[in-house]
């Protein structure tokens, strides 16, 4: 099996719960991410970041309520530990900085934290709150700090129930270029 068709059966077998707390599935989650990415003329290695950005909670198989049950399952760390068997720091560090880049852009964009998901705003504060304006500095110094905000860009507006968009099949040639392009 190869590692596309291993991440292709993980949706199959677990992306179909709830994205935490929203009223999309996982897989329909990382779906529209990814289509979002696409239509921004995102290239192949960031588009394939916004698809598996949330491989993590599909990997530690923990419940779709974590976040209420005031958890939080550090997906970001379990995706990215995955990918980098596999992927470069192109995909990889998006992942990784995801939930940091939440943090990030609560703590420099005024209103951001106001339009998040209530969902979002839950998991939020599990995963440290907004950061300080030292750590957003920290943050900045990370190589690949604007593809994870442009990813967590996406990953915020990727919540829309029914969306229709194409399916993982689409999305095999960018996700073998990355690949190759480790
Ligand atoms: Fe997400």
């Amino acid at each position: 099996m190869t590692v596309i068709d291993q991440l292709f059966a993980l949706f199959a077998e677990k992306g179909s719960g709830a994205y935490f707390g929203e009223d999309v599935t996982e897989t329909a989650h990382a779906l529209q991410c990814a289509r979002l990415a696409e239509e921004a003329g995102a290239d192949d290695a960031l588009v394939a970041a916004a698809l598996l950005h949330d491989v993590g909670h599909l990997l530690h198989g923990m419940s779709e309520n974590i976040a209420k049950e005031g958890l939080d399952g550090q997906h970001e760390d379990a995706g990215a530990e995955w990918l980098q068997k596999h992927f470069g720091p192109a995909i990889v560090d998006p992942v990784r900085l995801h939930v940091a880049a939440k943090r990030y852009l609560c703590a420099v964009e005024p209103g951001y934290h106001d339009d998040l998901s209530p969902a979002s705003q839950l998991s939020l504060r599990l995963q440290g709150g907004p950061f300080t304006p030292e750590e957003a500095k920290v943050f900045e110094a990370e190589p690949w700090y604007q593809s994870a905000v442009a990813v967590r860009r996406w990953d915020d507006e990727a919540k829309i129930p029914g969306l229709l968009v194409p399916d993982l099949e689409h999305y095999r040639p960018k996700l073998e270029a990355a690949l190759l392009a480790r």
